[in-house]
């Protein structure tokens, strides 16, 4: 969401129903996501070519820094850098998702579901942290309270990763999805087991 486009009024609006939203009967539940710290993201390898991926960073000319990872062996990168290193990791493992299975994921409690389950409990969460993350973005615009801000703006960037992981998570559960045509192989890890083509 782009704050800056809405006035004040119109994001107290959107936050009242992202609010109602996050009462509802299928959101109230979601009360935690995992004790795994979400700063400590492992970088995974790539899955075009094996290699270990690499985090690099650029300075904008802003003065910013943003984080990319690419593969020391085909130099496959995320065309979106983060903000963040973390950031930058979890962009690169979304579009690498064999390298990790979805059932070793340390937050959201899907490590004991089916792939179609971890589906759709990801698909809650995932809206669980796109409300969220619109909440932390208003009240960082609509509450510039020097003393408040710097609170604001460290869970912000917590749920910017937690929704990241998740996305990550998601991509790992389609990356299993396929494998329930196959009999007794579907929780299988992918390093156990023949590479299929696509084509
Ligand atoms: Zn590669």
């Amino acid at each position: 969401m782009d704050a800056s486009k809405f006035t004040f009024s119109e994001l107290e609006a959107k936050k009242a129903l992202l609010l109602e939203e996050l009462n509802s009967d299928e959101q109230n539940q979601i009360t935690t996501y995992g004790d795994h710290d979400p700063f400590s993201v492992p970088i995974l390898r790539c899955d075009k070519c094996g290699e270990d991926g690499l985090l690099k960073h650029e300075r904008h000319s802003n003065g910013n820094f943003k984080y990319f990872v690419q593969c020391t062996g085909c130099g496959n990168f995320h065309k979106t850098m983060g903000k963040s290193p973390e950031l930058g990791i979890l962009l690169w493992n979304i579009i690498n998702p064999n390298g990790f299975y979805y059932a070793r994921f340390p937050l959201f409690g899907i490590s004991g579901l089916s792939p179609e389950e971890a589906k759709d409990r990801m698909m809650k969460i995932r809206r669980n942290l796109e409300i969220r993350d619109n909440l932390a973005v208003i009240e960082v615009i609509t509450n510039p309270v020097v003393g408040q801000q710097k609170p604001a703006i460290m869970y912000k960037k917590r749920i910017k990763l937690y929704l990241h992981w998740a996305i990550w998570a998601q991509a790992a559960i389609r990356a299993q999805l396929p494998q329930k045509y196959r009999k007794k192989q579907h929780l299988v890890e992918p390093g156990n087991e023949s590479v299929e083509p696509n084509s």
